[in-house]
């Protein structure tokens, strides 16, 4: 995050706004079942310290989406796992976000779990719904198919890169995604943190 400081209250808006599909799709699971497992509070906490959140912030979102639970329970179950991302407990190492490789490769997804890459760990019809509820009528049936076939041959990049392209395709004041706007990967994106800051210096230009 170039000098934009991120709260925890702007995390939704952002969401739709500039996260890829793999954050996207944890922050709508959070927003419906106010509950995330380990592996995703891990990639989602990680990519949010990313992105710009400061450790009370991210202390702040957690306890705010995991909303049907007390605060006891938050501090005795979360709290630490929190500050620990931050490198303020334990080891103390400095965690950075994990790349798409490194998602793509990662633990694979088990039942009720939602952390992971949608388009190396998804269905083809779990895919399908996927983008639809987060691109609605942005995407047209050759953009899906596009998608799809991309996704098919392992090329998730390129299939996040397309989702990419038009999730910014209706930015007011008709701006598009132009060639070396910092996805980095030769212009594909290669990490959920590229996705965003490629984004939002797409909507702000
Ligand atoms: Fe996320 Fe990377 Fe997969 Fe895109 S390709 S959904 S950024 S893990």
């Amino acid at each position: 995050a170039d000098g934009e400081a991120i709260t925890a209250e702007m995390v939704p808006e952002l969401a739709i706004q500039s996260f890829p599909l793999c954050m996207r799709q944890m922050q709508d699971t959070l927003k419906t079942s106010k509950h995330l497992k380990h592996e995703g509070r891990q990639q989602y906490g990680l990519f949010l310290k990313g992105i710009g959140l400061s450790v009370e912030e991210a202390l702040a979102f957690w306890r705010k989406s995991f909303s049907t639970i007390t605060d006891d329970k938050f501090n005795k179950e979360y709290r630490y796992n929190v500050r620990h991302q931050f490198g303020l407990e334990g080891s103390r190492k400095n965690y950075t976000p994990k790349s798409c490789t490194a998602i793509i490769t990662g633990p694979v997804p088990g039942a009720g779990q939602v952390h992971g890459c949608p388009f190396r760990h998804h269905s083809e019809t779990g895919l399908t719904s996927l983008l639809h509820s987060t691109l609605g009528s942005t995407m047209s049936n050759a953009d899906l198919k596009e998608i799809l076939a991309a996704t098919k041959n392992g090329h998730y990049h390129v299939a996040c890169t397309r989702v990419f392209e038009l999730q910014h395709a209706k930015l007011p004041g008709g701006a598009s995604v132009q060639k070396g706007d910092g996805l980095g990967g030769g212009d594909s994106v290669d990490h959920p943190n590229r996705y965003f800051d490629a984004s939002r210096k797409a909507i702000k230009e």
